[in-house]
């Protein structure tokens, strides 16, 4: 089996697609498997359908619950990545505070072995985090806890 179909599988978006885009998006799927415009013989499928696209773009429509789906579904993603090639731990003695300057938020920094800085959340929640070096293959995983 692939990779499970993605909320953006089921708008037909891509994962960078802007918010206008994703709208238009729900819109046109929308209008195409509404309930009320098909006949009889499809109406199960369409009615399915239509609940699965309002369903994504509930998640998707709202840069909150976005955000939030994209952060889980990168997990999962490193996730899949760190069992098949393994990842890093690096502990918190390994990091230092910095300001991300695109977002002028304050990150923990890690210096990747390829010479690429990798910037982790600041979070306060107990747990493990993977990210992956923009720079390399590498997958690392921050211990929160320790
Ligand atoms: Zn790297």
């Amino acid at each position: 089996m692939g990779v499970a179909e993605t909320l953006y599988d089921v708008l037909g978006v891509l994962q960078e697609a802007s918010h206008s885009e994703i709208k238009a998006a729900f819109h046109k799927l929308a209008r195409q498997s509404h309930p009320d415009k098909q006949n009889s013989l499809r109406q199960t499928t369409a009615n399915l359908d239509f609940k699965r696209i309002q369903l994504a773009w509930e998640t998707l429509g709202t840069a909150e619950k976005r955000q939030e789906y994209d952060d889980n579904l990168q997990q999962e993603e490193l996730q899949e990545r760190s069992r098949t090639h393994g990842a890093i731990d690096i502990a918190m003695d390994e990091v230092e505070e910095a300001l991300d300057e695109e977002t002028n938020e304050t990150m923990l920094v890690y210096d990747c072995r390829c010479g690429e800085e990798v910037f982790l959340p600041v979070k306060q929640a107990t747990g493990s985090l993977l990210v992956d070096c923009e720079g390399c293959c590498f997958v690392y995983r921050i211990n929160y806890d320790e």
